[in-house]
């Protein structure tokens, strides 16, 4: 019988893809963060360094906004999925207390250009966190990495996803508090 890549346990059923094997459904409900994230293509070694990173319990999401950040009310723990796409870096899924949060904020760069002729505001939007530790880890939540129409649809978007994600850690810090 075929083996879960990551616990050994004899697979039944219900298992899981990912880039090297199969996964069994406990394992698999601790890296894809409860289901938040497919594992198709990663590897034995990145799904092991997820099950190291993962908190004492299972996190559950109460709140979240899109896939950009996921929160755990009972647990008061918040996680970042640290999407490539959002972070500018590689970095795994993370989570912090609640109470650990000490600042956050939307930076928004603006440029002035001219494009056919016209002057047009380009922007950036990016969410910044602080959170404390022996050294204080301040991380960046990108919604629009380069500089694009600040009036456009996209920009927003973006800019009220950024809102929305100021409103949600205000109200973990108010909970933890
Ligand atoms: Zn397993």
């Amino acid at each position: 019988m075929k083996e879960c890549l990551l616990c050994s346990a004899p697979l039944k059923l219900v298992k899981f893809k990912c880039a090297e094997g199969h996964v069994c459904k406990v394992c698999y409900e601790k890296v894809s963060l409860n289901f938040t994230q497919t594992i198709k293509t990663n590897t034995k070694e990145e799904l092991l360094a997820r099950l190291e990173n993962e908190p004492t319990d299972a996190f559950e999401i109460s709140r979240k906004v899109n896939q950009l950040i996921l929160f755990d009310d009972n647990q008061q723990q918040l996680c970042l999925p640290n999407h490539k796409k959002y972070t500018k870096e590689n970095l795994k899924p993370e989570f912090y207390p609640f109470s650990s949060i000490l600042d956050c904020q939307v930076v928004e760069e603006q440029v002035e250009k001219i494009v056919k002729k016209k002057k047009q505001t380009l922007g950036t939007i990016k969410v910044v966190i602080t959170f404390a530790g022996k050294q204080p880890v301040t991380r960046d939540i990108w919604l629009i990495p380069n500089l694009i129409d600040n009036t456009s649809m996209a920009y927003k978007t973006m800019r009220s996803l950024a809102e929305s994600i100021i409103k949600e850690i205000d109200q973990s810090r108010n909970a933890a508090a």
